[in-house]
């Protein structure tokens, strides 16, 4: 075993070979600088791993070995039918993995603060579904034959970009490298993919299997590093022909000015400040029960948390309090490792103090704390918990309305007409997702059609599904992921004009 694995077992029993190098040509290699992350387990704040760390040299280094699969024969003539099958295998063996994957990103998220079960029961299988998905679309993109005069016609072929450059987040590491990944893969591109530095464990093992199902070298280059030197240098660098970044607004927005020199393309998928709006002929049990989940799960670590809740006056007490009561029964605190155990720590300290800092930012403006308002103390009084926090008397100037907190805390509003609760869910720079609790068909599918968001649930929250675009209106981003809309968006269209006669 080279020095760039070493062994771990993970708190529930996986004995494991954990790689640590960067992977680029489809071996693992040292960082030119000796620039390191160590990770920790949030619960515990007890070390887990150290990995190497790209540098701006390694970055180009794993650029160029993917421009130079791009054009190798071995990837560019491989048949899409072949590219598929490719990418059915990693599903395979993900699935193979699948305890393995969940355990690693629950230690190493906590993770991402999250669960254990959170990891089996969402993460894994929209990772394997999504791999699976895009292998069957790999060979079901098709040009189009456009007649133009009895001599002349044209048509479209469907081409990839080249080198796609990507960033992702912390929060379903997996997940989220899966829907980068594999339809830029699909449509015959090749990757260099940058891990968030708070969670580097779970790709790297994910690169062993890129390997071993058979992805000639260089298609697929995984690094760990910094944002601000590994990521920069990603976006910047001038054989990469299109970026897609998922992270914060604040980010992407540098990503989009780093893109404009050579006039990339670019996806994002960014920040959010959701609205979930309860009418008074909602089920109101449901209701609870989703904004619930919508705003407490995974920590609240969810780009499209619903953390505004709206609901209408006349059923407002009633509401307040089944949802301080659904708080108080299903938002149980621990460790990953419970099955019992709803909402773990948020990712890393500098996570916990944002959440912290939002809290105590609420209670000056003169919010009214409905449950939490505080740290918990995770056993002998480490980890990074916070409990669930609910705050009422909220008005739109507040710094915890607008802004998103990436945590556990939710804001509950009353308002009275239909039109309002539009205008309220509207007022935000964001527009990633939105719910809608209604009994009345009509009224739901009105006003979904009136939210500025990329997602609307009607009568849920969080809902994904690998076969539906995913993507935000206003400064919660540029362009599409997932379905169709995320495979077209990495290919771009050719026109061929033919003449088969001889008039100009
Ligand atoms: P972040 O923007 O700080 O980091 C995200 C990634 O960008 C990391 O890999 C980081 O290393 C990298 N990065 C940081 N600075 C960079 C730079 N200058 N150039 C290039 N790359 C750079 O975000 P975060 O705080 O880690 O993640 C949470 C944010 O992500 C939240 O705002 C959340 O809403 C958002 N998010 C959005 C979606 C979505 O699909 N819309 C999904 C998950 C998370």
């Amino acid at each position: 075993m080279s020095d760039l694995f070493i062994n771990l077992t993970t708190p529930n029993g996986h004995s494991y070979q954990q790689p640590t190098g960067l992977f680029i040509n489809n071996e693992f290699v040292r960082a030119s600088s000796g620039q390191t992350i160590t990770t920790l387990d949030p619960a515990t704040e007890k070390e887990i791993a150290t990995v190497e760390a790209a540098s701006a040299e390694d970055v180009d280094t794993a650029v160029r070995a993917a421009k130079a699969a791009f054009k190798a024969p071995s990837w560019k003539k491989l048949p899409a039918t072949e590219r598929g099958r490719l990418l059915v295998r990693l599903s395979e063996l993900i699935e193979e993995k699948k305890e393995l994957f969940a355990s690693i990103d629950a230690w190493d998220n906590g993770m991402i603060g999250k669960t254990y079960e959170l990891a089996m029961e969402d993460d894994l299988p929209d990772t394997i579904g999504t791999f699976r998905y895009y292998g069957g679309w790999a060979d079901k993109s098709f040009g189009q034959t456009i007649e133009t005069s009895p001599e002349k016609f044209a048509y479209t072929l469907r081409q990839p970009f080249g080198v796609v450059g990507q960033i992702i987040p912390w929060n379903f590491p997996l997940a989220i490298f899966a829907w980068k990944v594999a339809p830029a893969l699909a449509a015959g591109n090749t990757v260099v993919i940058k891990a968030a530095e708070q969670t580097p464990l779970s790709i790297l093992v994910m690169a062993t299997l890129i390997k071993k199902a058979g992805f000639p070298p260089g298609v697929v280059n995984i690094l760990n590093g910094y944002g601000r030197e590994a990521g920069a240098a990603l976006t910047e660098h001038p054989l990469i022909d299109k970026v897609s970044f998922t992270g914060s607004t604040t980010t992407g927005a540098q990503i989009m000015k780093s893109a404009a020199g050579q006039l990339k393309e670019i996806v994002l998928e960014t920040g959010g400040k959701s609205p979930l709006i309860v009418f008074n002929d909602a089920d109101i049990d449901q209701a609870v029960k989703w904004s619930h989940a919508g705003i407490m799960s995974n920590q609240g670590q969810i780009c499209t948390a619903t953390s505004r809740i709206f609901v209408q006056r006349d059923i407002y007490d009633r509401f307040l309090a089944l949802f301080k009561e659904r708080v108080r029964t299903a938002s149980i605190i621990g460790d990953q490792w419970s099955p019992n155990t709803f909402q773990g720590p948020q990712v890393t300290r500098a996570q916990y103090d944002r959440v912290m800092h939002y809290i105590n930012v609420g209670k000056s403006e003169g919010a009214t704390v409905e449950t939490g308002g505080e740290a918990f103390a995770g056993p002998d009084g480490k980890g990074f918990f916070v409990k669930p926090t609910t705050f009422t008397n909220v008005n739109s100037s507040m710094k915890i309305y607008k802004e998103e907190i990436f945590g556990p805390v939710g804001l509950i509003i009353p308002f009275d007409e239909e039109e309002d609760a539009i205008e309220l869910a509207n007022d935000t720079l964001y527009g990633l997702g939105a719910a809608v609790f209604t009994m009345n068909l009509r009224r739901g599918h009105r006003v979904a059609a009136e939210i500025e968001a990329g997602t609307v649930w009607l009568n849920s929250s969080q809902d994904s599904d690998h076969r539906i675009p995913f993507g935000g209106y206003k400064t919660s981003g540029v362009g599409r992921e997932l379905g169709q809309a995320g495979f077209d968006a990495y290919t771009q269209v050719k026109a061929v004009h033919v003449n088969m006669g001889n008039d100009l």
